[in-house]
């Protein structure tokens, strides 16, 4: 009996099951099917949206209570329209399909991360590349995106909805919409000054709510960039001049744009950890001890880092129309070359020879689609051996990006253990995380002295400066921040502080009659991003209409007779 009974039991399950899937899940109208979905995205996708906005708003009021039980009503009203909007069923049920996937994501970044979904995060997303993406992978963020992403994008297609005419279930959805619109508007009146001090103060919080964040953000970067773009390629800088004569030598400016190191852990600016033991020797290093960055994230830095204007006037979208610094240093006379071995030069680099480390395949540096600094330094002696034009290289670091700090140094770089080895950051000790990030710090400096120790050696033909700057910093977990890119106003200073130090060759600093003492005193002063356009074009000796002697660190510390 038993043995009989049981092949039964299973195929009458399986045939249940398939009876089940056939018949699909039950949907009384589209109204309940936008509903159910964006309360569902309400409940499960937005721990952090709810975290935030109770911790920010929560207060022992009724105003309190009534404020989170209408913004309750107000998000899911509005996230449903996000699916109501479409004139046939095919095209609501492909857009839940797709919001799912984007706010399974979204909350995985969202809660493990810290991050936010605003403009500049959807930029990030779009000017990625394989090696980032993949640096981010790991098996809960599959098994995240997998439960809460793809089976909901099938089973959306399971649902049965009644038959009803095509024109009757339109002007439902279009009713649905005005009164989901109406519903929000009436919610906001009831309690303005919670409202206003939540979008005003605590404006990142909005950025945390999946899918509608991510929606809107990336609505809002299509609408910049296609707004403000144009054909024509504008030259505020004019024409660039030479400043001093013809020196014997010819000049090599080394510029190092840095990934992800942050002031903090700088030995040289006063971090307790050993992370500079190369650079803390070599004579000829200025490090400045205060320095602000443009953005939180490489894809508003390095075009703001290259523009003449200062953070208070760039403008990411519109960078591209402008010529920047290595349009003015090529139209001076320098031979221009930008190294590669992040994601690329974000449109900087346009107009100059562009070398991409990033995929080589030296083994003494790469692995499994990974480079090492040091690859972009792999042929520099004799790129240094053949120079007889004045010359910049732009050398685009990989730095410190994270998470998989461990990724980003060589294992004999291993200084400072145990480290954390793991892209999901949350799952390492504060330690290990630390220890990891100051393993890429230490890495940096020894890269950077490399640099110097190449230019020392092609000394008795070259004058040589090198300058570092990162682009951002970096949190790395402190409040539950983890890696970078918060809305400038908002993110901790950690994200924002930035080491940049300027290393001159003796025959340099002789020739540009450099006083060591002055650049010490101007390096204890606040400075930016802001500086070096127009620190760099005065290293090169070259001058053009943009040029800003307020922003200048080198020329003022020239001694009379020197330079010019
Ligand atoms: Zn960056």
């Amino acid at each position: 009996m038993l043995t009989q009974q049981l092949p039964t039991a299973s195929v009458t399950l399986y045939t249940r099951l398939q009876e089940r899937w056939n018949a699909g899940l039950p949907c009384p109208s589209d109204i309940a099917f936008a509903l159910s979905t964006s309360l569902l995205w309400l409940l499960l996708y937005n721990e952090r949206f709810w975290q935030l906005t109770v911790q920010a708003m929560w207060r022992p009021s009724i105003g309190s209570i009534v404020f989170l039980a209408t913004l309750f009503v107000v998000t899911l009203s509005l996230q449903s329209i996000l699916l109501l909007m479409w004139p046939t069923r095919w095209l609501m049920r492909a857009a839940a399909s797709a919001l799912f996937v984007i706010a399974a994501l979204g909350s995985y970044f969202c809660s493990e991360y810290g991050a936010i979904m605003n403009k500049e995060m959807m930029r990030n997303v779009l000017q990625t590349d394989v090696a980032e993406v993949g640096a981010l992978l790991n098996p809960e963020l599959w098994l995240h995106v997998g439960l809460l992403g793809l089976v909901p994008a099938v089973l959306v297609w399971r649902v049965r909805l009644p038959n009803t005419p095509f024109k009757r279930q339109l002007s439902r959805r279009a009713l649905a919409v005005l009164a989901a619109l109406a519903i929000s508007v009436l919610s906001l009146f009831s309690s303005p000054a919670n409202y206003a001090t939540f979008f005003r103060q605590h404006k990142p919080v909005r950025f945390t709510l999946s899918p509608a964040a991510e929606v809107v953000s990336m609505a809002e970067l299509l609408a910049d960039t296609r707004g403000k773009a144009s054909a024509s390629l504008l030259d505020p800088a004019g024409a660039a001049e030479r400043t001093a004569a013809p020196a014997p030598k010819p000049l090599v400016l080394f510029l190092v744009i840095g990934e992800t190191a942050r002031a903090a852990n700088f030995q040289l600016g006063g971090y307790a950890r050993e992370t500079n033991p190369e650079l803390s020797r070599i004579a000829g290093v200025t490090y400045f001890q205060h320095t602000m960055s443009c953005g939180t994230s490489t894809a508003i830095s390095v075009p703001c880092l290259f523009s003449h204007l200062p953070r208070a006037q760039f403008d990411v979208d519109t960078a591209a129309h402008y010529t920047n610094l290595l349009d003015s240093l090529a139209k001076a006379g320098f031979d221009v070359e930008w190294r590669d071995n992040n994601s690329g030069c974000k449109g900087v680099c346009a107009r100059v020879t562009s070398i991409d480390y990033s995929n080589s395949n030296d083994p003494r540096y790469c692995a499994d689609s990974n480079c090492f600094d040091e690859v972009m330094l792999s042929d520099l002696p004799a790129r240094l051996a053949k120079i007889t034009r004045d010359t910049v290289i732009v050398f685009h670091q990989k730095g410190s990006h994270g998470p998989a700090y461990a990724q980003r140094y060589p294992t004999a770089f291993e200084t400072f253990q145990p480290a954390c080895r793991s892209n999901q950051l949350q799952h390492c000790t504060p330690q290990e995380i630390t220890n990891a990030y100051d393993n890429t710090i230490a890495y940096t400096d020894h890269v950077l002295a490399r640099q110097i120790e190449m230019l020392q050696n092609a000394a008795l033909r070259l004058d040589s400066l090198l300058i570092y700057v990162s682009d951002h910093g970096e949190s790395l977990g402190e409040n539950g921040i983890y890696l970078h890119g918060m809305p400038y106003a908002f993110a901790p200073a950690v994200q924002k502080e930035v080491p940049m130090l300027v290393w001159t060759s003796a025959s340099y600093a002789r020739r540009a009659g450099l006083n060591a003492d002055c650049l010490q005193t101007s390096a204890a002063l606040p400075v930016s991003h802001d500086f070096f356009y127009h620190t760099v074009l005065a290293a090169a000796e070259v001058r053009n209409q943009v040029y800003d002697r307020h922003l200048d660190l080198i020329s003022g510390c020239r001694d009379a007779g020197g330079g010019e």
